[in-house]
């Protein structure tokens, strides 16, 4: 009988606790008069500050398939995500936020999309951005982008944390120890057939949300820094071009002296000779940080393969 192993990372969600487990009972317990599902609840208790913990002792009190996890403090929703991957059992997993903003309702239709065997994931992905300020797009936008074109991982827009993922795929996810984890780019990075089930923006059922510009801003430079080396290579294309520049005044300086047979100023081959300089600085520290990447690349331990299928025990 597969399990599903229903994670939830919690900051400071007191107040949707209960309203959540309502609704995710009412889903799960109709999807378990089919025989053949069990579930499992696993909250992960990013260090509130509310009485998040006292909720999730009593939930599991009275259920025991409710377990929870605490954090001595808090660590973020992404190392949430990983300890609650990491304690899950299931032969499926699903991530959903508490706050509501991911339908439990879509449960169902993803675990008969992934469990038919034809994709290895189910997630949702929003089509619009209505209810965020315009400036938050804009900058969202720009940084699926940026990203996009400097990263060869794709981050796919608007693909949200809610998946569900058979048991391949998490195992894949988990291969991945990485400490800075930029999940977006994880789940791509690992490969396999994910399904995008099209949704509209949620207002969140209660409490507040923890994100702001700030917090948002760095998790995508967290993101550039994890899937990209291109900000590493940057200075060996300035180094090029100030060398390219250089060459360019030297060539101006000899034509000039050939044609006219003037000779150019003190302060012009002085600038001459400090592009020349300053570009192959450049270029140095470009080819230092083409190592460091290598290096960078090297100290995440990242598998170098995933298997899907093959027809014997293939060794990792
Ligand atoms: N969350 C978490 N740790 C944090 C921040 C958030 O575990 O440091 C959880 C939070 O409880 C919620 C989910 O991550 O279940 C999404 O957070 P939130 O609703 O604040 O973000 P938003 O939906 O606004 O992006
Ligand atoms: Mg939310």
């Amino acid at each position: 009988m597969p399990l599903i192993s229903i994670i939830v990372p919690c900051f400071n969600e007191e107040e949707v606790l209960n309203i959540f487990r309502d609704e995710i009972l009412l889903v799960t317990n109709e999807m378990a008069k089919q025989p053949d599902v069990s579930f499992e609840f696993l909250f992960i208790d990013d260090g509130s500050k509310d009485r998040t913990l006292k909720v999730l002792r009593d939930f599991n009190k009275l259920d025991g398939r409710f377990r929870y996890i605490s954090f001595s403090r808090n660590f973020g929703k992404e190392s949430a995500m990983y300890a609650g991957l990491k304690n899950a059992k299931g032969d499926y997993c699903v991530i959903l936020d508490a706050d509501l903003q991911h339908p439990p309702e879509l449960i169902p239709k993803m675990y008969e999309l992934v469990s038919g065997g034809e994709y290895d994931c189910a997630a949702t992905r929003r089509i619009s951005r209505k209810g965020e300020p315009r400036l938050l797009s804009f900058f969202s936008k720009s940084f699926y982008k940026i990203i996009n074109k400097i990263s060869q991982t794709e981050i796919i827009d608007g693909a949200q944390d809610f998946r569900f993922m058979n048991r391949q795929m998490v195992d894949a996810i988990l291969s991945m120890s990485e400490y800075s984890r930029f999940s977006k780019g994880i789940f791509s990075w690992v490969g396999f057939d994910t399904k995008y089930i099209e949704v509209e923006n949620r207002p969140r059922k209660a409490g507040k949300s923890t994100w702001n510009f700030w917090k948002l801003f760095s998790y995508s430079i967290d993101g550039i820094a994890g899937f990209s080396t291109a900000p590493l290579k940057f200075a060996s294309f300035l180094g090029i071009l100030t060398c390219i520049g250089a060459l360019i005044a030297v060539l101006v300086m000899v034509i000039k002296f050939f044609v006219t047979g003037e000779t150019s100023g003190g302060y012009y081959t002085l600038l001459c000779v400090t592009l020349g300089i300053g570009g192959l600085q450049l270029l140095c520290t470009g080819i230092l940080g083409e190592y460091l990447a290598k290096t960078y690349l090297e100290t995440k331990k990242r598998p170098i393969y995933l298997v899907k299928e093959t027809d014997h025990e293939t060794k990792v």
